[in-house]
């Protein structure tokens, strides 16, 4: 136990074909904890693993659309009026491979741009390369043409420079509690999926009013025969919070459980009962275990 806040939060990685995201990934999970989401097609996200340490939980999700070969892939990417997949992100990874610049790299940084979220560009496979300082002139290019985060050399296969790496996602993370079981180890199972859906929900519907610390977790899931009854809470910091995510005469709330009930009866197949709380929680700096009871005792 410290007194470090605890942070959670979401992030994507984006980069060409073979350009090391699975490896990158596998040496950061370690195989114990990545995970696989089993209806991929109902959220935003697909969720590729979850890492929680003392302090954090950073979850790494896919981002369909973006695993770009070619200009084609991109402008059919782009041309798509709904971009879901990188909002609600709170960091995205660029993983590239090659210290070259390319005009399909111009087209996803434009993107970025539109979207505003923290950019980490990770130079990867730098093992197979004979001189490190090569890389320099090209570390000097990209940084004139955006402004990332980090540029970090890195190799994912050897595992070089992934602690730094591990500390730049971490000091970008917002302050959140863990929305996923510590030892969350197998799939994204149906309560976790049903979180993530009110999540959404929440964050179409509010936008820019949503509370940066807003979270969620599920007291009860009861499988019943003909019908699924889940209980969660929505948890905020302050009574203003709590107001937005009510909304007038309790609007705001009953149109986000009603949107998350329908997408939920897809989901289980099967009539849905939704009870949603809004709570308020004073402090997230509370300690790590404090944090993690929270409503997580039946996950
Ligand atoms: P993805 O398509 O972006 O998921 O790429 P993968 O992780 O599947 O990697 C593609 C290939 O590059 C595989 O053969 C990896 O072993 C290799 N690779 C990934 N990272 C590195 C690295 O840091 N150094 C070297 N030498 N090879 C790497
Ligand atoms: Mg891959």
């Amino acid at each position: 136990m410290n007194n470090k806040p605890f942070k959670m939060g979401y992030v994507a990685l984006i980069g060409a074909p073979n350009a090391g995201k699975s490896t990158l990934l596998n040496h950061l999970l370690g195989q114990k904890i990545s995970i696989t989401s089993r209806k991929p097609q109902t959220t935003r996200h697909r969720i590729l693993g979850i890492k929680t340490q003392e302090n954090s939980q950073v979850v790494y999700v896919d981002t369909p659309g973006m695993h770009l070969g070619s200009k084609k892939a991109l402008n059919k990417y782009l041309n798509k009026t709904a971009d879901a997949s990188l909002t609600g992100v709170d960091i995205i990874v660029w993983v590239k491979d090659d210290a070259r610049w390319e005009d399909v790299d111009a087209s996803i940084l434009e993107k970025l741009r539109d979207i505003g979220t923290p950019v980490i560009l990770a130079l990867n496979k730098i093992d197979k390369l004979q001189d490190k300082a090569s890389l320099l002139p090209f570390v000097q290019e990209v940084s004139t043409k955006y402004d990332f985060a980090t540029i970090i050399p890195i190799s994912a296969l050897a595992g070089t420079k992934l602690i730094d790496f591990e500390e730049v996602v971490n000091g970008l993370l917002p302050e959140g509690m863990p929305l996923y079981p510590e030892d969350q180890i197998t799939d994204s199972s149906e309560r976790f999926m049903a979180a993530e859906i009110i999540r959404e929900k929440l964050t179409r519907r509010l936008s820019d009013e949503l509370p940066h610390s807003m979270s969620i977790s599920l007291e009860q899931f009861k499988v019943e025969e003909n019908i699924t009854r889940i209980y969660a809470t929505i948890w905020v910091e302050r009574d203003g919070q709590k107001n937005i995510v009510i909304g007038k005469k309790g609007v705001v709330l009953k149109e986000v459980g009603t949107r998350a009930r329908h997408d939920l009866e897809e989901l289980l197949d099967t009539k849905v009962y939704l009870n949603l709380w809004v709570k308020i929680k004073k402090s997230w700096s509370e300690s790590a275990r404090e944090v993690i009871n929270l409503g997580y005792t039946d996950l």
